[in-house]
């Protein structure tokens, strides 16, 4: 495994970036802020790079940061078709767990969350992490079943869960209705470091860290075609020209499938609309993350006050970022079951992501039949939480050609060797 203490690359003075720190807000107050730099650089392309990685989302960016800061690799471009963060990254509910079922999925999903609990130290960026603590409702005998064997999976795993009764998630959550009318509530699978961070602040500290390393993060800049010859990719075409590379990287969440199409060979990615909503703000009134996967639907508290909602995925392949009207309806309506409270909510925004789905509810995070090419998709309904995981991982097998422990059982092989990594249940609403 990589260096966990190794310092990115120093920059020459002219262009690092001033820290942010207590003294730094005191002292722009002072002269009515107006020293503050730009968080990133914007440039013009270049027209060749070492690595090009497709898709300015929170997996992209993650991965750069982690080639520069863990394998000492800049010469890198991440190519954005629109605003940086602006896909899933910025539209997601923010969730951060790792009570995963299978052992691969809760090792990268546990690196996730403890590189996450410094990651503000790291990227010297407030993500704003909040580990408030997540409770998955058990709503059904075979949901009682399935939250106790996944709490012995992750004692054996060395993950901290644990399985609480009704009491004790009344206790957590006063403003729950344990006896709902259709699901009474049966007890939960309790992770208390688990919670929420900002969503954006992730993308821009992530974005702010790789800039100061000198890597270039183009936005307005989609890729429109692939060209290859040998077997190795040789160049990119853009809407901003050309770009050639000796490593491409496709980190494009819901359009994953595109761009592989474009480097000709298959992902096994369906790409379907999930969607959320919050409410008006108001009192803080629920200071943990509740999941209630039988009913269909979760909610948190933002640090505004909104209550923020999400449940199931759209019924059909689409790339609409929209969403539809029955399932705001059906997740609403199931909420009110267990959350009375919530009915009396007058609703603010409703918006839509393209999330990339596997069969097994597993990432790939793989090489590819072109050499140099690599993917790394299927997030899906909860790749958030996996994002500094993620890039750390891919950094590696990125920088070195093969998979280091964290990404070997996410290869593309395992679809055709059948080694499948069932999280169909951890992963099916519950984000
Ligand atoms: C409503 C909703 C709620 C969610 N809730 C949670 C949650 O609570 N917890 C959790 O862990 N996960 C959640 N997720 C999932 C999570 O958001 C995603 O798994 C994660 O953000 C994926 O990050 P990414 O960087 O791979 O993709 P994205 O952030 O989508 O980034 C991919 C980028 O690629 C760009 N791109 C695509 N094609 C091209 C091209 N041709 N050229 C250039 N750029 C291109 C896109 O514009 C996009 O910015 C949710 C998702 C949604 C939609």
């Amino acid at each position: 495994m990589s260096d966990t203490t190794a310092k990115p690359p120093a920059l020459p003075r002219a262009s690092r970036p001033r820290r942010y720190s207590v003294f730094a807000i005191a002292r722009e107050a002072m002269r009515l802020h107006s020293g503050w730099q730009r968080a990133w650089a914007s440039p013009e392309p270049r027209r060749r790079y070492k690595i090009v990685i497709v898709g300015a989302g929170g997996h992209g960016l993650a991965t750069a940061y982690y080639l520069g800061r863990n394998h000492g690799v800049t010469d890198i471009a991440v190519l954005e078709k629109g605003w940086l963060g602006g896909g899933n990254t910025g539209r997601n509910t923010t969730i951060i767990r790792s009570n995963y079922l299978q052992d691969p999925s809760a090792a990268i999903y546990d690196k996730s969350l403890s590189l996450y609990e410094t990651l503000s130290q790291d990227l010297n960026y407030n993500v704003m992490f909040s580990p408030r603590g997540l409770i998955m409702l058990a709503q059904t005998e075979h949901e009682v079943r399935g939250y106790k064997r996944t709490a012995h999976a992750n004692h054996l795993q060395g993950v901290s869960t644990e399985w609480i009764e009704p009491e004790r998630v009344k206790k957590l959550v006063p403003i729950i209705n344990l006896a709902g009318p259709r699901y009474p509530v049966l007890g939960g699978l309790y992770q208390q470091r688990g919670g929420t961070a900002r969503h954006d602040a992730v993308a821009w500290g992530y974005a702010r860290a790789c800039s100061a390393m000198g890597m270039h993060i183009i936005e307005k800049c989609e890729v429109t075609g692939i060209e290859s010859a040998g077997g190795q990719v040789t160049q990119v075409n853009t809407t901003r020209g050309d770009i050639g590379c000796e490593k491409l990287v496709l980190v494009a969440a819901g359009h994953s499938t595109v761009l592989a199409d474009m480097a000709g060979f298959r992902l096994p990615i369906e790409s379907v609309a999930l969607q959320a909503l919050v409410s008006e703000p108001i009192k803080p009134c629920m200071d943990v993350v509740v999941m209630a996967n039988t009913v269909h639907g979760y909610m948190s508290q933002s640090d505004k006050g909104e209550m923020v909602i999400g449940g199931g995925t759209d019924g059909s392949i689409n790339y609409t970022q929209r969403g539809s009207w029955h399932h705001i309806e059906e997740t609403v309506r199931a909420l009110v079951e267990t959350f009375p409270m919530i009915s009396r909510l007058k609703m603010l925004r409703q918006w839509g992501g393209i999330v990339d789905m596997t069969g097994d509810r597993s990432p790939i995070m793989s090489g590819t039949p072109v050499g140099n090419i690599f993917v790394n998709c299927g997030w899906g309904t909860g790749g958030f939480k996996a994002i500094p995981g993620s890039g750390w991982a891919m950094a590696e097998l990125v920088a070195k050609g093969e998979p280091g422990p964290l990404a070997a059982d996410f290869g593309l092989g395992r679809f055709r060797e059948g080694r499948f990594i069932d999280e169909s249940v951890a992963a099916g609403v519950a984000h």
